[in-house]
Formats: structure tokens, C-alpha cells, sequence
């Protein structure tokens, strides 16, 4: 494969902004017959037009009142309204996040406490729950090496719940695949989140 054939067929255009971004970094939507359908994992046969994972982008996105030529002449319908846009994009983002920090778990990616965080050599990622107590989150971010991403995202209880533990404050993720997609998905889930 040719680097351009490459390039053609992982990036992707963001129709609000006009930003070049991978498609895996984008919101998928589905253009049928006029309707436009978010397609959050990308599985939707037919052609599709993008938007960054953004409240600004989608908010845009959704007032768009044509589409390119290519897609179709007239008003679009949109499939989830704008005022719903925000929270759909927020729960599956949370839903991806709980999936992947799973995969991690399931693949020995993902080790849970506060020691793990200095146990993992090099960890890529350091999940905090909100609730963990800042004086315990210096503590833990003190240790990390330099280039270490933190994660401040949910409560002790839904992230233990999500990795089938006991309530969990701390959790650090080992360079692999499933680590950039964790910060990615948790980095829209705080961009939506109503949470403070
Ligand atoms: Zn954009």
C-alpha cells in the first residue's frame, strides 16, 4: 500500500470544522436518503460524513441545514436531535471508555491500586476516579514517570464495578493500543460530563 493510499483510507475530513483528523478520532454518521445516523462504532454500511468528537463540532454539525452535493440536495434530518447530541455522544463515549478499561483488564493491560501505578514500568496511563482524595492523587502522580497521562474520570464505585472489583480509586494502564484509546474515549466522556 502506497503511504497515500494509506493516508486516504485512515483520515478523514470533519465536516464542521473542516479539520483533517484519523477516523477513529472522528464521529461517524451515516447519509441515507437524507438522514443522518451517528454510527458511534463505525459499522453502518453507506456513505458517511464526520465531526470531531467535540461539543463545539457536533453543536455545528447539527445546525448544518445542507450537506455537500455528493450526499444529497434538500435539509438533512438528523436521527438524534441537537439538544440530545451531547448526552448520546457523552454515554457512548462512556460506554467505549467501560469497554476498553475491560479489554485492558481481560489483556493484563490494566492493573488496579495505587501501587500498581508505580509497579507498572512506564504505565501510558493513570486513571484517577474523581472521588479519590487529591492529597492520595498527588501522592500517586508524584511517582509517575514523565510523559504519563492522568485521567481524572467517575467514582471509586463505577470504576471497580466496571472491572468486577470492589470500589477502585486508582488504576494505571501499560503502553499497548488499548491505552491510547482509553485516554481518547475518556477525554470525550469529560468533555460532555455534566460532572464537575
Ligand atoms: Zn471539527
Amino acid at each position: 500500500m502506497t503511504r497515500t493510499a494509506e493516508k486516504n483510507n485512515s483520515i478523514r475530513t470533519c465536516l464542521a470544522c473542516g479539520a483533517e483528523r484519523r477516523r477513529e478520532d472522528l464521529v461517524r454518521f451515516v447519509v441515507a436518503a437524507g438522514g443522518i445516523t451517528p454510527d458511534w462504532r463505525g459499522v453502518l454500511p453507506g456513505r458517511a460524513v464526520y465531526a470531531c468528537p467535540t461539543p463545539a463540532c457536533l453543536d455545528r454539525f447539527c445546525r448544518l441545514r445542507r450537506f455537500p452535493d455528493r450526499f444529497f440536495s434538500g435539509a438533512p434530518v438528523f436521527a438524534v436531535p441537537r439538544e440530545n447530541m451531547m448526552a448520546w455522544v457523552q454515554e457512548r463515549a462512556e460506554e467505549s471508555l467501560l469497554h476498553f478499561l475491560r479489554l485492558a483488564r481481560k489483556s493484563g493491560a490494566l492493573m488496579p491500586g495505587q501501587n500498581a501505578a508505580r509497579a507498572v514500568t512506564a504505565p501510558a496511563a493513570v486513571l484517577i476516579s474523581r472521588d479519590t482524595a487529591e492529597r492520595t492523587a498527588s501522592l500517586v502522580m508524584r511517582g509517575l514517570p514523565d510523559g504519563t497521562v492522568i485521567i481524572r474520570w467517575g467514582t471509586k464505585q463505577r470504576l471497580g464495578a466496571a472491572l468486577g472489583l470492589r470500589p477502585l480509586g486508582v488504576a494505571a494502564i501499560a503502553a499497548s493500543p488499548l491505552a491510547s484509546r482509553i485516554v481518547h474515549y475518556a477525554s470525550i466522556a469529560n468533555l460532555f460530563g455534566q460532572e464537575s
